[in-house]
């Protein structure tokens, strides 16, 4: 959400006549735009905001200016410590005040001192920003909902992104109009938990996730379409059933589980059980029975025992991951985990989460290399690394990596698979078609 959220600043600062560039050096301003979920995150703002002083001192000293902002939960979450702690920093805004940049940049050229803007306006940011630009490439993100009512007791997202919204239908319809338009193939639909979705639909009702997708994937030029991230509670049959009846959907889906124990899926606040997910599973390989999973985990969660990981492990082995995400629990402040008793210690957070990266990390090597031998259409939507090479993901999410003519960018080509990776695939294009077309189109 915060690549979202950044190319929408993009967005509302270009008609003051700013335009992206690639390094921080040299340019007129610099927006951090930051993540709080863990302390990690949130401590990398200041290490980064360190360099970029010594920039900013720089184009300073040669009669220059860069304003520097920082964006996001970090600023959401600490405001005013931020301007305490980094006194030269210019601007300090929140997830929902950043369509007010322009007001921002406009106060900092009147007076001295810095903009604080981290309110929660009762207005959505959403009516004032402009329709995407148009420099886009073949894949986008569209935010359809934000924010979060379901206050799982580790996790600061409710407070830094506010309560739940979902974006009326229409407004999401003409921003995916928009996308495809400018030449965008995949849309991904976004929320932190995007399956609450429920927007205002054209005749004054109500759509949920599923309904919405249909719909996004019947606009002309999209062929492709995900979303994330869900929240396994609010999966309901409509959008288990576009999973079959939606032939855009792409068959993937990340669903963060963060415990196979019960126990501590209650302390969690979570509303799902192992079983709950392991039947919601099943649903929903009935439903596509080639879709990909992938998921969040937690270890370490305050009073996790070695029992409660086993039954972690066994979950996972169950399920059969194509991908995750691990985590160590992270104590956040403000948050009801952070208060609790029984911290878990960190060299005992480091040794599960070890052992449950083990066998997710075997599990996606074993899904990548059961690829080999098959053809699927890759987007190829961005260049590789070496010379010749480009990159798109498979229908399941996967990096492929293809030697293939420039011209092929931004298309859809049948790619046979050669090798599975710890993390991607390498393939060839798998038609004589494709190449013939491919080399006539560069000549
Ligand atoms: N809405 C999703 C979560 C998205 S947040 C859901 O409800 O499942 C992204 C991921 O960050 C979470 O799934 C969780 O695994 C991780 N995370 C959140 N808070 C954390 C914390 N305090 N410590 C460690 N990991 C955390």
């Amino acid at each position: 959400m915060n690549v979202y959220d950044s190319a929408r600043m993009a967005d509302v600062l270009a008609p003051l006549g700013f335009v992206p560039v690639d390094h921080a050096e040299g340019a007129d301003m610099v927006i951090l735009n930051t993540c709080h979920i863990r302390e990690k995150a949130a401590e990398k703002v200041y290490s980064e905001l360190g360099r970029l002083r010594r920039l900013k001192q720089l184009r300073e000293r040669a009669g220059g200016r860069m304003i520097l902002g920082v964006a996001g939960c970090v600023a959401q979450a600490e405001g005013e410590e931020i301007l305490r702690r980094a006194p030269y920093v210019d601007m300090v805004f929140g997830p929902q005040t950043y369509h007010r940049l322009p007001e921002m940049v406009a106060r900092l050229g009147r007076a001295a001192g810095a903009v604080l803007d981290i309110d929660f306006p009762t207005v959505s940011k959403f009516d004032h920003l402009p329709d995407p630009g148009r420099n886009q490439g073949a894949t986008a993100f569209l935010t359809v909902q934000e924010g979060c009512d379901k206050f799982c007791t580790f996790c600061v997202v409710p407070y830094t992104r506010g309560a739940e919204y979902s974006r009326p239908v229409a407004d999401v319809l003409a921003e995916a109009g928009c996308l495809a338009a400018a030449g965008v193939r995949e849309i991904t639909l976004l929320g932190q938990n995007v399956n609450c979705y429920h927007g205002e639909s054209p005749d004054r009702g109500e759509w949920g996730l599923g309904r919405l997708i249909g719909a996004v994937a019947g606009i002309a030029g999209v062929d492709r379409v995900r979303y994330t991230t869900s929240y396994p509670a609010d999966v309901d049959d409509e959008l288990i059933a576009a999973h079959k009846d939606v032939p855009e959907l792409m068959p993937y889906l990340h669903l963060p589980v963060q415990s196979g124990s019960d126990r501590v899926l209650a302390a969690m606040n979570r509303r799902h059980t192992g079983d709950g997910y392991r039947r919601l599973v099943d649903r929903l390989r009935g439903a596509r029975p080639d879709i990909a999973l992938s998921s969040d985990f937690i270890v370490g969660f305050p009073g996790e025992t070695e029992a409660d990981l086993r039954a972690t492990l066994r979950l996972a082995e169950d399920i059969g991951f194509t991908q995750a995400y691990s985590f160590k629990y992270s104590a956040r402040p403000g948050t009801p985990a952070a208060a609790l008793p029984d911290q878990v210690p960190d060299a005992v957070k480091g040794e599960r989460l070890a052992a449950l990266q083990d066998l997710l990390n075997d599990q996606q090597r074993a899904f990548n290399r059961g690829c080999v031998g098959r053809t699927m259409p890759v987007l190829l939507d961005r260049r590789g690394r070496r010379a010749g090479q480009l990159v798109g993901r498979s229908p399941y999410m996967q990096p492929v990596h293809v030697t293939a003519p420039e011209a092929l960018l931004g298309t859809i080509a049948e790619l046979r698979i050669e090798a599975g990776h710890a993390n991607s695939l390498s393939a060839v294009l798998a038609t004589a078609g494709y190449e013939r077309r491919a080399e006539r189109a560069c000549a």
